[in-house]
């Protein structure tokens, strides 16, 4: 509904202002209020606020234009037409100067005015409405910006929550997240049941202390329930049920409630919760789904083991029988049962590093590969590790250099195991260098650490490869690495053993020029006991 105009009219005539006011009562819409002097008009003007003002210029006390200078000093920004009893170009420009709207000259003619008042509400109502365009601009730039950040909390919360995979961790976390986003006083997290589809409640958490109004017909219970059923949110005023859903299936229910202020919940905090638990219902899934996968590996690895385990024995006799033969324990050998028997034993020697890199790797994930720390030389390791890896070296006709010093310290360590990083780094080295290549050992002491590089000269690892290197089964697709016999299970080993004695392994390489692995032991503190570490 339009609202009436309210003129004050100023002037210190009677007859004029009578004038005016029958004049205005002749059209619907106008309220007029009047003043006989500029004193009491500047007053009115202020106290009053009125739409429009007809003000004389020639008055008493204060003339016209001093009226027009007061407001504008006081920041009164209402629209004046001015009356004057003269007209003259440089009046005109003097008024339009303080900002005047028009202005009538004495004696004017009712329509004149009409035409003068209408003039100058025509401006003021577009400048209104330019400035309520302005306004509704900047508070819906103002809502933009806050659904905004309220996006960028949401995808913030959805990440930390779908990036979490331990199941009552996850739960409790987007509990947290919906006090977050909604700011509700308490908060419910129901699951299905698999067999019966009943909802339970997981999680609950009421945050602001206070009884509870059971103003709502239904229960906190019925509501989610109901939320499940239908597959979209529920509410009654202060309690507000969305479903967990993953696809069509609805896995759980997410409530919240103000039942302490009973505050009601807005149609936005039902979209925001909707949004919330789209990311809590995938997350759910992925720590379920997680866990199904945890339990398939530890079944695999435990199966694995346990073929691993069942293989030794054969394996064991079948060596004891190659090597009897070979060694013409039952009679003399013709060169060619010499060679096949030298190929079997080959093979059995294969099978059985491979068995035990499978167990050691099953270990590793049930964390049941036990360490036998104790202050130990990496000389002797070292040694151990030659005289596995010398005799193939030579047979290559590779250069070995060994630069370790006599005076370094010793390191804590499971001799056996670092024998085996040694071995594993000299085996690869010799296995991925052509003949007549260089290998060589170094070790040094550096901040509390024996540092031992194996370096060679062999065909180098792409940048690429050096990414993936350290993980179960990586090999190369370098013909050079394929022709060679290998599991891919090296190195994944060498890491987990250098990490559990408490160093680290770099490699640093060059296609065509030669690698160098470079691994750290912690050196022996003094009064180090041995023991035993296991993987937590
Ligand atoms: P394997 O030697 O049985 O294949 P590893 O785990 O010991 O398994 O090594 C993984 C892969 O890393 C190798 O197949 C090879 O591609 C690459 N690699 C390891 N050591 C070297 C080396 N010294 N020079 C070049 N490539 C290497």
């Amino acid at each position: 509904m339009k609202s009436d105009v309210r003129v004050l009219v100023v002037d210190d005539s009677r007859p004029v202002r009578e004038f005016i006011a029958q004049a205005l009562a002749s059209r619907e819409g106008f309220v007029i209020l009047e003043a006989s002097d500029g004193a009491e008009g500047l007053e009115m003007a202020l106290t009053d606020s009125p739409d429009l003002i007809l003000c004389d210029l020639e008055m008493p006390h204060l003339n016209g234009f001093q009226v027009v200078d007061a407001l504008r000093a006081q920041q009164a920004d209402i629209p004046i037409i001015l009356i004057t009893s003269y007209g003259s170009e440089t009046i005109a420009v003097e008024l339009f100067r303080k900002g005047v709207k028009d202005y009538l000259i004495k004696p004017f003619a009712a329509e004149e005015m009409h035409a003068a008042i209408e003039r100058a509400l025509t401006e003021v109502r577009l400048r209104q409405e330019k400035e309520a365009l302005t306004q509704h601009l900047a508070a819906a730039n103002q809502e933009l910006r806050s659904r905004v950040q309220e996006m960028d909390t949401l995808y913030r919360v959805g990440k930390s929550v779908t990036s979490m995979l331990s199941r009552d961790q996850l739960l409790e976390r987007i509990l947290d997240a919906v006090f977050h986003v909604i700011g509700a006083e308490e908060a419910a997290l129901m699951l299905a049941d698999k067999e019966s589809g009943r909802l339970r409640t997981e999680v609950h958490r009421q945050r602001v202390p206070g009884e509870v109004q059971h103003l709502a017909r239904r229960s906190a219970e019925e509501l989610a329930a109901e939320a499940a059923h239908k597959g979209d949110a529920t509410a009654t005023g202060a309690m507000l049920s969305v479903p967990l859903k993953v696809g069509d299936r609805v896995i759980g229910a997410l409530g919240v409630g103000n039942r302490v202020s009973t505050r009601p919940f807005s149609g936005h905090d039902r979209q925001l919760l909707l949004a919330l638990a789209d990311y809590a219902a995938i997350a759910i899934e992925n720590a379920r789904l997680y866990e199904k996968v945890r339990q398939a590996d530890r079944a695999k690895s435990e199966f694995v083991s346990f073929v691993a385990h069942e293989l030794r024995t054969p394996l064991t006799s079948i060596r004891g029988y190659a090597d009897l033969l070979a060694k013409g324990t039952v009679g003399p050998l013709a060169p060619p049962q010499e060679e096949f028997i030298r190929t079997i034993l080959r093979n059995v020697e294969r099978m059985q590093v491979l068995i035990s890199d499978l167990r050691d790797v099953c270990r590793m994930e049930t964390g049941q590969l036990h360490l036998e720390m104790k202050p130990v030389r990496l000389a002797e390791s070292l040694e151990n590790a030659l005289q596995a890896t010398r005799g193939q070296i030579e047979a290559r006709s590779q250069r070995l250099t060994v630069e370790v010093p006599e005076s370094l310290p010793l390191v804590y360590a499971d001799p056996a195991r670092l024998a085996q990083i040694l071995t594993n780094l000299l085996s690869n080295a010799h296995k991925y260098t052509p003949e007549g290549g260089h290998i060589r050992v170094r070790a040094w002491l550096q901040n509390g650490y024996v540092h031992c590089n194996v370096s060679d000269t062999g065909i180098g690892i792409s940048p690429e490869d050096q990414a993936r290197l350290f993980t179960k089964f990586f090999r190369s697709e370098d013909p050079a690495v394929r022709e060679t016999a290998g599991t891919g299970l090296g190195l994944c080993i060498v890491k987990n053993l250098v990490e559990l004695q408490g160093g680290e392994i770099k490699v640093k390489s060059q296609l065509g020029k030669g690698t160098i692995f470079a691994f750290t032991v912690p050196v022996a503190v003094e009064g180090e006991q041995g023991g035993d570490l296991g993987l937590p």
